[in-house]
Parts: structure tokens; C-alpha cells; sequence
């Protein structure tokens, strides 16, 4: 299993610390209406660089995926959601046969953001492991609710753009733009 396990912390719903190990080839995650099963998906884009809050279905500053309190908790200060997973056929390009990617927020947003096996980075330098692997934040990998129904209704021309992405055409595409640019 590539994603082995997800630590949340703080994360929209999830105030207690949260674990959840992957450990079978296909883990369904069932529970009534408003549990928190979007927001497992909603953090693993966080960790991989989400920044539009629109798309994280959360309020229109980022610390809104703060734990906000409920009847019983009162809010906390801090996000902090780990992806951990396993490298030990090298899909990322680094040594380490475990890849740790860890984003936190806090509400004064005074701590480092961004880790790599504990080690502060930059958002660059996740984008940048993550680019080749297709793990990317905009990726196919997660398929959402709607995006189904979005690419039955696509244009020739938008579905084509998914075509390209999924072939690995589009990274090059994203490349060759920046140069120009540069
Ligand atoms: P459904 O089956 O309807 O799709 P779901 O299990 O996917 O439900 P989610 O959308 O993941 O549910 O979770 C929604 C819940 O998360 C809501 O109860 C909402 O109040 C809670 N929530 C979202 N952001 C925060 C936050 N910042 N603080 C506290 N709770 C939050
Ligand atoms: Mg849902």
C-alpha cells in the first residue's frame, strides 16, 4: 500500500488526534451523514498544497479548517494533518524508504507550515516531490462526487485536458509554460 496512514490533528472535524492505517488493498470508510468522511479527503489535498478553501468545502480564510469547537470541545489552535507513505519502491525520487508530508496551520500562524520527514520545506519543494508521481493535488487520483457527472458533461476539448493529465502529458505541458515564461 503506497499511503499507509493519515495522522490529523485539529483538521476541520478531527479535534482529537486521529489515525487511520491503510493497511488492505481497499479500505472503505462508512458512516452516517456529516461524520467526517469528506474531510479525510479534504486533508490529504491539504498536505499535497490545496490553497483554494473554496475547494476544501471550508469558510474563506484557510485557518476556517481549524477545529472550530462543538457543543462539547472547545476550538484548538492548531491543524496539523500527516500523510506517511511508503517509498521503498522509490516512487518518490529520495532515498528514504518512508515519506512523511506533513502541513500544519496554527491560528496565529506562527509555525513553519510545511514538513518533509520532519524538516522544515517549502510548499515548492512538496509540489516538487510530488509532481512526477501523479499524486499532485489536482490529480485523478482522487475522484471526487462530482467529478463524474463533470467529465460525462465535458467539452471534447476539457476531457482531453483530463486524457493528459492522466497519460503524464500534462506535467510536461506545465514545464514547458514555466520556461517560456522565465
Ligand atoms: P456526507 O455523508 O453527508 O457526505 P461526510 O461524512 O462526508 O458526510 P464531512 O463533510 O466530511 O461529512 O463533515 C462535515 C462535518 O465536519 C460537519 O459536521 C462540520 O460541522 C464539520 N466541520 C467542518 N469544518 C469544521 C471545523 N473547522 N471545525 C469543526 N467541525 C468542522
Ligand atoms: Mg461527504
Amino acid at each position: 500500500m503506497f499511503l499507509k496512514r493519515i495522522e490529523m490533528q485539529g483538521f476541520k472535524s478531527f479535534a482529537d488526534k486521529t489515525v487511520i492505517q491503510f493497511d488492505h488493498d481497499i479500505t472503505g470508510i462508512v458512516g452516517p451523514n456529516g461524520c467526517g468522511k469528506s474531510n479525510i479527503n479534504d486533508a490529504i489535498r491539504w498536505v499535497l498544497g490545496e490553497q483554494s478553501t473554496k475547494s476544501l468545502r471550508s469558510g474563506s480564510s484557510m485557518s476556517d479548517i481549524i477545529f472550530a469547537g462543538s457543543q462539547e470541545r472547545k476550538p484548538v489552535n492548531l491543524a496539523k494533518v500527516t500523510l506517511v507513505f511508503d517509498n521503498t519502491a522509490h516512487v518518490f525520487d529520495s532515498p528514504f524508504e518512508e515519506i512523511e508530508i506533513t502541513r500544519q496551520l496554527s491560528r496565529a500562524n506562527n509555525e513553519a507550515g510545511y514538513f518533509i520527514n520532519k524538516t522544515p520545506c517549502r510548499l515548492k519543494d512538496i509540489s516538487d516531490l510530488v509532481m512526477d508521481t501523479g499524486l499532485g493535488k489536482d490529480s485523478l487520483n482522487i475522484i471526487t462526487q462530482g467529478n463524474i457527472s463533470s467529465f460525462a458533461d465535458a467539452k471534447p476539448e476539457e476531457r482531453r485536458l483530463l486524457f493528459e493529465e492522466a497519460a503524464g502529458v500534462a506535467k510536461y505541458k506545465k514545464r514547458k509554460q514555466i520556461s517560456l515564461h522565465k
